[in-house]
């Protein structure tokens, strides 16, 4: 592997005039980890879809609007689905699956850990968040793996600019 990525920069630099050749080899080092996609498909949708968000959470905090919120989080769901698009996991966390409400922790949503084994170990902890609007709950089993990652939060993994 370091022969061939030897092989390569030696390559690189023997093709380059010797002007310039320093400048290129510090731009590739510094582009090769953070590779952005040149063309982000269905942009507008995402573009959209951030800004119902960011609405949503924009009225949700003002009690007399919070029907509006939920009118908001309704329409990110329905474009969502229209146009298949694979939200991030933060993202649908934060919406309830029942009445669109944005969930915030102490305002929309209250937060406890159940765990309903007879032998009370650790491993059965359940973190349950119960939407205050309507009484949805939603269940993650956290005690299984503490160090549990999100795929979107694991390394290497790439995922549409938003
Ligand atoms: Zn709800």
């Amino acid at each position: 592997m370091t022969k061939c990525r030897t092989h390569i920069e030696k390559t690189y630099l023997t093709d380059r005039p010797l002007g310039n050749s320093q400048a290129d080899t510090n731009m590739a080092k510094k582009s090769a980890p953070t590779r952005a996609p040149k063309v982000i498909p269905h942009k507008d949708h995402y573009a959209r879809i951030s800004f119902l968000y960011q609405a949503s959470n924009k009225f949700c905090l003002q009690p007399k609007y919070q029907i509006l919120s939920r009118g908001y989080g309704r329409n990110l769901d329905l474009v969502a689905k229209k146009t298949v698009l694979k939200l991030s996991p933060a993202l649908k966390r934060t919406l309830c699956k029942k009445c669109n409400m944005l969930l915030i922790p102490g305002l929309t949503m209250t937060m406890k850990v159940e765990n309903e084994s007879k032998a009370e170990s650790h491993h059965n902890d359940v973190l349950v968040h119960t939407c205050i609007e309507c009484g949805e709950k939603r269940r993650f089993p956290v005690g299984k793996n503490r160090h549990y990652d999100l795929f979107s939060e694991r390394e290497g993994v790439e995922l549409p600019a938003e």
